[in-house]
Formats: structure tokens, sequence, C-alpha cells
């Protein structure tokens, strides 16, 4: 049977082949067209399900030329958007397809499955209840020290996606930025070489200075500890740029929430730089 026509954004493997899951083999089987960031990787993907589909490039690069068409597209037939692994849209491209895909009425439907940050989540043990996702960091140090700056005060598990070899510089960036929080660094998952190495950011960075790690990288940083919570300092500023856009009361609001502080403390401080 066909599928109906529409958008279908199917998760894949992050590296076990196995971890297809037959909903999303059914739709890869059966889209009429599938959107790939490398027809290679795909095409193996297809292989180990016995399917051939016709594939057409969706990445970095062709991305803006080819979109009004691919989207033109999903009027009558099923397409289907992968990335080489995991879910589209982190950390790979979709996000715009989706967006004018919806713009332009089209039908969107997600095959949930594989995302490197929520299996290493799973792996690290660290808190779990609130997590940000950063992506790659910027490669440049002075804007990586920047990104990391934005975000310390926020009282969350982190998660970053790295290569090898900038591991140890990024670990170490985020020691200086964030102070010596517990960590994880979760390696090839669900591949051969898959490792889950915990410790303080300072000792994880120690170690891989020396010895870059191949393979596919995802760190994870626990939330700040009770002794880091934010100074005065912190509440203060966090509350002036709040208050350029909102209210007293709805700033303190949001600076309660992403600082883990209690609303009425804060609303006080609001209350006092008015
Ligand atoms: N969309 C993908 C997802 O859902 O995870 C991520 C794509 S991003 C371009 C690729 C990065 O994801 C890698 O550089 C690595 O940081 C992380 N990654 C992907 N597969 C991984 C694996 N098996 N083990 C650890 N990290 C992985």
């Amino acid at each position: 049977m066909s599928l109906p026509p529409g958008l279908y954004i199917v998760a894949t493997p992050i590296g076990n082949l196995s971890d297809l899951s037959p909903h999303a083999a059914k739709i890869l089987s059966e889209a009429d067209l599938i959107a790939v960031e490398d027809s290679r990787v795909t095409a193996k993907l297809l292989a180990h399900i016995g399917v051939k589909r016709p594939m057409t490039p969706y990445h970095d690069h062709n991305a803006d030329r080819v979109r009004p068409g691919l989207i033109g597209q999903m009027a009558e037939k099923a397409v289907a958007l992968v990335s080489d692994a995991g879910t589209p849209l982190i950390s790979d491209p979709g996000y715009k397809l989706v967006r004018d895909a919806r713009a332009a009425g089209v039908s969107i439907h997600t095959v949930a499955g594989p995302c490197a940050a929520i299996a290493a989540l799973t792996l690290a043990g660290l808190p779990t209840d609130r997590f940000l996702f950063l992506g790659f960091l910027p490669a440049k140090a002075g804007a990586r020290a920047t990104a990391i700056a934005e975000i310390a005060s926020v009282r969350a598990t982190l998660i970053l996606y790295e290569s090898g070899s900038r591991l140890a510089a990024t670990l170490a960036a985020l020691g200086e930025g964030l102070g010596d929080r517990d960590a994880a660094v979760a390696r090839e998952i669900s591949k051969k070489f898959e490792e889950t190495v915990t410790g303080t950011v300072a000792e994880l960075a120690d170690r891989y200075a020396d010895a870059p790690p191949k393979g596919e990288i995802v760190i994870v940083v626990g939330p700040p500890g009770e002794a880091e919570a934010a100074s005065d300092t912190d509440i203060d500023t966090a509350l002036r740029e709040a208050m350029t856009r909102l209210s007293a009361s709805r700033a303190a609001a949001e600076v309660a929430e992403t600082l883990g502080l209690p609303r009425r403390t804060v609303y006080e401080r609001a209350l006092a730089l008015k």
C-alpha cells in the first residue's frame, strides 16, 4: 500500500542498524522519494532492509536551492527525510524544510527513534529532569567561551556534540566557564567500541589532553551544585536584561525559572532594581 503524500521525518540508527524501528523501515520502504544527506550512507541502510528507493540530496550546501521543489513534490508524493544518523533536524538539516512545508500546508509526520543526545543522557548518570542541548559549540576559542558564559548559570544538565580532536579543548573551556562539574563523555554509542567515561570536567580534560579519542562523541555536563548557585550579581544581571523585555513580575518569574531560585526572592530583587 502506498503512503499518503506528505513529509515523513524518519530517525535512523546512530550505530547499530538493528535500532531501525519496524515503523521507520516501513516508511522508508514505501516512500516515493527519500531526501538524504549522503546517498552512500542511506543506501547502506536501505540495503540492510532489502529495499531500493529513489533518493535526492538534501544537505547544508544545496538545501536553500532545492527546498521549494522538494516541498512542491510533497503535494503528490510521500517524501521521507533522513540524515546520516539519528534524528533529522538535531544538529542536522531539516528545520527549514519542516517550517516551509508547514507553511505550505503539507501533512507532516515524524517517526521517532535514535538520537545521540538522548542516548548519551541515558548513559551519563547525571540528572535528567532538566537538560539543555547545545549541539556543537563554536570551534574558535573566543566564540566558544562566550557561548559557555551565556549558559553558565542555567540549572540544567548540558548536552554537547563534539569531535575527538576538539574534545580536550572543549572540556577545558567548559571547566573554565562553568567550574569543575561532574560530567561524562559517551563515545561510539551502540557501536563496537562504545564507552562512557565519567569524572569531573577537569579530570576528563586531563584524560583526553594527550590522547584524543577516535569516533563520535557526546559530552554531558551536570548542573551547577548548590555551592555554585547563582550569585546576587548573576541574579541582578539576568533581571536587568529580562526587565528590558518584560514587566518586573514576569522578568522575576523567568529569571527564577532559569536560575532555579524561589520566585518571591527574585521578585523582591526585581522591585529593588526598578
Ligand atoms: N542528528 C544526529 C542525532 O540525532 O544524534 C546528530 C547529528 S550530528 C551531525 C553528529 C554528532 O552526533 C557526532 O559528531 C557526535 O557528536 C554525535 N553522535 C552521533 N552518533 C553518535 C554515536 N553513535 N555515539 C556518540 N555520539 C554520536
